[in-house]
């Protein structure tokens, strides 16, 4: 029975398992989807927004009428703008000018200012968005600078939620977990609590042609040559950061962008799971290792976001032939609607 809540944070966290069925067939093993677009704000980033700004209020840092500031234009963004809403904060996203009008519309539709900055100039350029959010953090009383990719705090989010969550949802089964990392909060702090409980578990990072992170894990380097422009956005990243425990991690796998995208339209098509690029991304890492798995895995894919985000992506045809990706190798999972 549907519940009542006192306001949509409410909602935030407790987000279903759902077995996959189709896409994983010929696979030994079970396969569920943790599907974190039921949080209210459509994806896991609702978590560490919630869990940051409350341990602010609880530090002290934070008084009512607070500011809180970031430099996301994505998810991350999204969230905070909702969770700043209902406690009476302000928000102020800092974001580069590149951004897709659209999103910009999305932030500010959630009630949150935003400043565009440049993105061709270099992080510690004044002009930049990391120098802005730091700058404007540092100017304004009462205000709170998130800095997902280096708070400890979001990685902690995820060892008090989302890791339990799947313990109990998979009554301690979990023989794998594999999730796309960005900032890397959501699969180490769930790897860190399910680790606890059984040192068995593998985990699973996912990351991008193009981004940094594999080699680093596998080498101890930051190889500036293995960063290349890439379309999945949320995972990977040409820094390596704080908020990523490399320590729980057991294997990375890199993951391309054409692949990624027809497996992001299977989930929708096969499963009927619209979710976003990165729970393709994480599908086709599941796929890659099919070979450890075997009749008593049982094996846990972290979806991040909602598909909706992506309607101008991989679930638009003309994006897709405008990367590339032709209409003879969709295999069937073109949208009737254009073609
Ligand atoms: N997928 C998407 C769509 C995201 O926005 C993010 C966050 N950058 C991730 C995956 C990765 O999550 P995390 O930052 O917790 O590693």
């Amino acid at each position: 029975m549907a519940g009542t809540y006192n306001n949509i944070l409410e909602l935030i966290n407790n987000t279903p398992l759902v077995r996959l069925n189709r896409v994983t067939e010929g696979m030994k093993g079970e396969f569920f989807a943790k599907l974190e677009c039921f949080n209210p704000g459509h994806s896991t980033k609702d978590r560490i927004a919630l869990h940051i700004i409350e341990n602010a209020e609880k530090e002290g840092i934070l008084k009512p009428g607070a500011t809180i500031v970031e430099t996301t234009s994505g998810n991350t963004g999204f969230s905070i703008a909702m969770v700043s809403i209902v406690k009476g904060y302000k928000c102020i996203l800092a974001v580069s000018d590149k951004t897709k009008p659209e999103k910009i519309a999305f932030l500010k539709a959630m009630g949150a200012k935003v400043f565009l900055c440049p993105a061709n100039v270099p992080a510690d350029d004044p002009k930049s968005y990391y120098q802005v959010a730091k700058r404007i953090a540092e100017e304004t009383p009462n205000s709170l600078y998130i800095n997902q990719y280096f708070n400890k705090e979001n990685t902690h989010s995820h060892y008090l939620t989302t890791g339990p969550e799947i313990w109990e949802q998979t009554q301690g089964k979990i023989t794998h977990l594999i999730g796309c990392t960005g900032t890397g909060g959501t699969l180490t702090g769930a790897a860190e609590f399910l680790k606890e409980k059984n040192p068995q578990i593998k985990i699973i990072g996912v990351d991008a042609v193009g981004s940094v992170l594999k080699k680093y894990f596998d080498t101890g380097e930051l190889d500036p040559n293995e960063i290349k422009p890439y379309q999945i956005e949320g995972l990977g990243k040409n820094l390596i950061p704080g908020a990523l425990d490399f320590s729980v991690v057991d294997q990375y796998i890199k993951v391309s962008d054409e692949p990624s995208a027809y497996a992001t339209r299977e989930l929708a098509l096969k499963e009927a799971m619209m979710v976003g690029y990165t729970s393709g991304a994480c599908l086709v890492a599941a796929r890659k290792i099919e070979d450890t798995f075997n009749e008593n895995s049982v094996v846990v894919l972290l979806f991040p976001d909602h598909g909706s985000r992506y309607m101008t992506k991989v679930f638009s045809d003309d994006w897709m032939k405008s990367q590339g990706f032709t209409k003879s190798k969709l295999n069937g999972l073109e949208s009737n609607a254009t073609i």
